[in-house]
């Protein structure tokens, strides 16, 4: 009998009598739309023939095609092993409109008309191009790979509001400094029992349906508590199983101070490797809970459980990318970070940032109002930012003070010195939270600004408050021109009406707060 040839399998599906191992995938073909339209690199070629092999090997039978949108949320086609060489030449189409929606599933834009973004109308066919480089064999669903994906337009040209891509330019900006970004996450969660679906739950575009019924699972307020993560331990060790065989760089999981709330941390990485890491841990935690009865969400102030929020405190720094020196790093005797005499007073750290960092971090704080939209980008998010309650609530930066909105942890010598930015809620979309931050620190390395005297009173300082609400961080993104330049108009404008879209319905909603203060006493 003649071997397989591994180019071509035209053999009928069960012929090979072995499953997968039998029907190899073809090794490569550049005759399709990503050939044609340049979008590979060598490396990424390279990557798609580790994939086929890889698929091969392990009898991978279907690939989860997917890409986040506008919320950090994965969307996207299973592809069968029959149609994935053609996904890998052409990639997977999805309806535009996709693009357009708030977290409802409601379009915010006009689609069947005129009106509709450019490229977007008529909920036409956008394409999802693979990056082979982010395959994954998935641990916890029988014989399925993951792979995430870059949104193009038809005629190959990118689509502005793919948040990769979007993240990618704002790290391209970057590189033309000269700099690369690392960037940590560390991300808080709830963790509950999860009740059954009920027909309560179906819901429409723009009237989402009944939340899940939940029951918590840990009473709260003591903090890193270990025997109380015990009780959790069979979905530990599920996580840290799943994670850890995702290739996601788990360093810790613990037991959090709210009730049923848990944090990981991931090793600090690259920022574009950590905005995927970060778009797949956060589904990988959810499907991995619910498959053992629980249900986690990463909303920032779930009811039930509002003794404390879930934040997700973004480390960054630059490295230069010539040397692959550490660029927040001080050297011994640099000028100081803020007032030297506050900070010798109360910490006896000298200089936590280089000049670099100085600038870098002045822009984070410029930008604050504005980029809160990207971090905090839920209308929930903002009943996060409260006094005492290690959330920020007002645009400061301490040294290593966990109270203000940007901690700074460093020194000479210390290669992780780093802006720790603690505004962030874990529901953000990773590629536009980092890719916010990377425009304002940029604007303040461009104009060379000074950094402001750090705080050790972070919730009493003289300073500006945070956006009070999901309404005020839009409009404080629309006033930032600096900010809407470096992200580009049109990527703030598309963003900015789908979260006013989001806000003005949560306005329109009569609360159980209004119905139990005014319906009896007036
Ligand atoms: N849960 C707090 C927040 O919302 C942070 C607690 C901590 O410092 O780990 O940011
Ligand atoms: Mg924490």
């Amino acid at each position: 009998m003649e071997p397989p040839v591994r180019s071509r399998d035209d053999r009928p599906f069960a012929a090979g009598g072995t499953g997968a191992r039998g029907r190899p995938l073809p090794s490569e073909d550049r005759a399709g739309f990503i050939a044609r339209h340049g979008l590979w690199s060598d490396a990424q070629y390279a990557a798609a023939a580790q994939l086929r092999r890889v698929i091969d090997e392990t009898g991978v039978e279907l690939v989860r095609v997917a890409f986040a949108d506008q919320h950090g949320v994965l969307r996207g086609k299973t592809a069968t092993r029959s149609s994935l060489a053609e996904a890998l030449r052409s990639g997977v189409t999805a309806p535009s409109s996709l693009l357009l929606k708030d977290t409802s599933g409601k379009s915010v834009f006009p689609v069947f008309s005129p009106d509709a973004p450019p490229g977007l109308g008529g909920a036409g066919d956008i394409v999802l191009v693979p990056d082979p480089a982010t395959f994954r064999v998935i641990p916890w669903a029988a014989r399925t790979g993951w792979v995430l994906c870059d949104v193009r337009f038809p005629d190959g040209t990118p689509v502005p509001f793919c948040s990769r891509g979007i993240l990618r330019g704002q790290l391209a900006a970057l590189a033309g400094r000269g700099y690369r970004m690392t960037v940590g996450a560390e991300l808080e969660f709830h963790v509950f029992r999860a009740g059954p679906f009920g027909a309560d739950r179906v819901g429409a575009p723009g009237a989402p349906g009944a939340a899940p019924g939940v029951l918590p699972t840990t009473p709260g307020a003591q903090l890193l508590h270990e025997e109380a993560l015990d009780g959790l331990d069979e979905l530990v060790q599920a996580l840290h199983q799943g994670l850890t065989a995702l290739d996601l760089p788990l360093r810790s999981l613990e037991l959090e101070f709210g009730p049923s709330q848990l944090e990981l941390t991931m090793e600090a990485a690259d920022a574009a490797v950590t905005a995927d890491a970060v778009t797949v841990c956060r589904t990988a935690v959810r499907q991995i809970a619910r498959r053992l009865g629980y249900q986690v969400t990463f909303m920032s102030r779930p009811q039930g459980a509002e003794t404390a929020s879930a934040g997700w405190h973004l480390h960054q720094s630059l490295t230069e990318a010539a040397t692959g020196r550490p660029a927040f790093m001080p050297e011994a005797g640099e000028p100081e970070a803020g007032d030297p005499e506050r900070n010798q007073a109360g910490h006896g750290v000298r200089g936590p940032l280089s000049a670099t960092g100085q600038a870098y971090l002045e822009g984070i704080l410029r930008h604050a109002a504005a980029a809160t939209a990207f971090a905090a980008p839920t209308v929930n998010g903002y009943k996060r930012f409260q006094a005492y309650s290690l959330a920020p609530d007002r645009v400061a930066w301490g040294i290593d003070n966990k109270g203000a909105m940007a901690r700074v942890v460093g020194g000479p010598g210390d290669p992780a010195s780093r802006v720790e930015n603690r505004t962030g809620e874990p529901a953000a979309n990773p590629y536009l939270y980092i890719a916010s931050q990377l425009a304002s620190g940029m604007d303040g390395l461009a104009r060379g600004l000074t950094l402001r005297p750090p705080t050790d009173d972070p919730y009493g300082a003289d300073a500006a408050r945070l956006p009070r609400s999901l309404g005020e961080a839009v409009a404080a993104l629309d006033r930032d021109e600096a900010l809407r330049a470096a992200l580009t108009p049109e990527v703030a404008d598309w963003y900015a009406a789908i979260k006013r879209s989001e806000f003005d319905r949560y306005l329109r909603h009569v609360s159980d707060w209004e119905q139990r203060e005014y319906l009896g006493l007036f």
